[in-house]
């Protein structure tokens, strides 16, 4: 079994968020998903056009710019991938490296 950590740090996360936004790091709530993921790579992402584009998470989808993410924002604890037999790999990972969560 590998030692390398699955989950990322709330509190590094939230630093490494360089330029600013409204919306929140959705992981320093929900908790940190894969370290090696974002939101770009997960299925719930969306992409909103209007006189700009805009991404929101499927799983908080306002008209507020309060729900604002980047696609760069690192994977919350409810990251899912697009291809469902690397997503049930990475749920067992997940499983196996907390069972609490
Ligand atoms: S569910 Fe996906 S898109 Fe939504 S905040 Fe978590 S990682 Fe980002």
């Amino acid at each position: 079994m590998s030692s390398a950590p699955v989950f990322g740090d709330a509190a590094a996360i939230k630093a490494a968020r360089k330029r600013p936004c409204r919306g929140p790091v959705w992981a320093t709530r929900y908790g940190a998903g894969p370290v090696d993921e974002t939101c770009a790579t997960c299925v719930h992402l969306l992409r909103r056009d209007f006189a700009k584009r805009y991404y929101k998470c499927g799983l908080r989808d306002t008209a507020s710019d309060a729900t604002d993410i980047r696609k760069k924002d690192p994977a919350c604890l409810r990251w899912g991938s697009r291809d469902p037999v690397a997503c049930m790999e990475r749920f067992a990972a997940m499983v196996e490296a907390d069972p609490r969560r």
